[in-house]
């Protein structure tokens, strides 16, 4: 079955569709690759029951393989991408020695500290029309930015530091004593790129500023790491889609629609398997088709301690998955590890149900990782800015805290943070009016108004 398959069924009976699948657990992961007890094994105290977030974090890191596969693309499409081999730049950026400003060029050689210097100007160089000659004792080029600094220059003086009459076509000008030094608003050869240096690394991102850097080299074409393909689905009887009707008791599906958000923001490409209803049958054969189809498979609920559903259940028959209850708040239990159905594995990250909780677990235990499958360099890890906190804020040790903050500058212009509203799990709204996290450490205590925290910004410039 293939992925668009898989999506078109999302809420019939996929087990019953799915007659090409093997019904064998073919459990057998790749013996090259890392198992979670070979990794679990590295770690002191491992305790599935009370596992720190930093552990969890190095479990799932070290666990994860980057997917090597790459594409060549158009310089345009390839912006969020991930670059996947170091670019050496072909040519020197600027290709010549060129004035940064409009002005006069002139030898530094002239200039005399105590007393003014008139030149009289013998032509005018352009941006992409260079002057034609060398430039003697005595005598200056009229430069625009961007001109080649002509032969016997290595000196511009802006247009508006030249004395007397100095609007374009002058036959003189004169240099005031101590206005420019040897060599200034002179750009150099090869500053910006030098030829046969690296120009960007293998595994970073492609921002705007690489697009424009790679274009500045005349590269058209860029080798980045195919897109990730994350399949998820939701689980819960009592989760209804969007246009279903609300039956009592029953809540519309957020946590897709979250999900989607954050891959796509990731770059991933998703496939949205819909709501899985809690049968054996139906949990098998979705997990089977995710797992043939996609990278990583990311699910919600089903994996809290006082789950009496098959969601556990299977995700332990199809592979080498971890049960945790990490030391964090929200997102206490979650599964992690790899699972596989004929031949094929893919990473599997059990989220809590919360919607708040999902968020929480996916930016702080799947993100990273998922860039890392990406080949993404490490790079990629948001900064945590340490800021005043304005109210006291409760917080318990023995577990890292992530509140959903408000970050604002006060008149003095400090960087200050407040909690916004209800910190429930399942309230998406205060998550919602949020602009940062503010994470607060495992070991520590309660938070005094006016001490500084840690936040992580939900936007960025870019
Ligand atoms: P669970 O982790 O399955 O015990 O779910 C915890 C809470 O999250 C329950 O109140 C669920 O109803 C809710 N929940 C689970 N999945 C979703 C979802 N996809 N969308 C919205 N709420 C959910
Ligand atoms: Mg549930």
């Amino acid at each position: 079955m293939n992925l668009r398959a898989a999506y078109l069924l999302r809420d019939s009976n996929l087990a019953d569709l799915d007659d090409d699948m093997s019904k064998d657990s073919d459990t057998a992961l790749n013996p090259a690759n890392k198992t979670l007890a070979s990794v679990i094994s590295c770690l002191s105290d491992y305790d599935p029951d009370a596992l720190p977030v930093a552990d969890a974090q190095a479990i799932i890191r070290q666990l994860i393989e980057p997917i090597n596969a790459v594409e060549k693309i158009a310089l345009r499409s390839a912006l969020d991408r991930v670059l996947a081999a170091d670019i050496v730049s072909p040519i020197n950026v600027p290709s010549h020695d060129n004035s940064a400003m409009d002005g006069y060029a002139f030898h530094g050689k002239e200039l005399n500290k105590d007393s003014d210097l008139s030149l009289k100007v013998i032509g005018t160089a352009f941006a992409g029309r260079a002057f034609d000659g060398t430039v003697g004792s005595g005598a200056c080029v009229r430069i625009m930015t961007g001109a080649i600094m002509p032969g016997g220059c290595d000196t511009v003086i802006p247009q508006e530091y030249v004395l007397g009459a100095n609007a374009a076509g002058d036959s003189a000008i004169t240099i005031p004593a101590g206005a420019v030094k040897t060599g200034d608003n002179r750009r150099l050869k090869g500053e910006d790129l030098k030829v046969g240096t690296p120009a960007l690394q293998k595994g970073k991102i492609l921002r705007p500023a690489d697009l424009g850097l790679l274009a500045s080299l005349g590269i058209g074409e860029v080798p980045v790491q195919r897109r990730l393909r994350v399949a998820f689905f939701s689980t819960g009887d009592e989760l209804r889609s969007i246009g279903e009707t609300l039956d009592e008791g029953c809540v519309y599906d957020s946590n897709r629609y979250t999900l989607y958000g954050m891959l796509t923001r990731l770059g991933c490409d998703v496939v949205d398997m819909g709501v899985i209803k809690d049968d054996p049958a139906v949990l098998e054969a979705a997990f089977r088709t995710a797992c043939e189809n996609a990278d990583a498979i990311i699910t919600s609920g089903g994996v809290s301690v006082g789950e009496a559903d098959y969601t556990k259940q299977m995700m332990a028959q199809l592979g080498d998955v971890g049960f945790w209850k990490i030391g964090m708040r929200p997102g206490r239990p979650m599964a992690f590890g790899k699972i596989a159905s004929n031949g094929k594995q893919a990473y599997l990250f059990g989220l809590p149900g919360n919607p708040v909780a999902v968020m929480v677990t996916f930016y702080f235990l799947a993100r990273q990782a998922l860039l890392h499958m990406m080949g993404a360099s490490a790079v990629a890890a948001p900064p945590l800015m340490r800021v005043v906190s304005k109210a006291a804020i409760r917080k318990r040790p023995g577990r890292t805290e992530y509140q959903r903050g408000i970050l604002s500058r006060n008149s003095a212009g400090i960087q200050e943070v407040s909690i916004t509203g209800s910190q429930g799990s399942g309230v998406l709204r205060s998550m919602s009016e949020a602009n940062c996290m503010v994470v607060l450490e495992h070991d520590r205590a309660d938070v005094k108004a006016g001490d500084l925290v840690d936040v992580i910004l939900f936007e960025g410039l870019i």
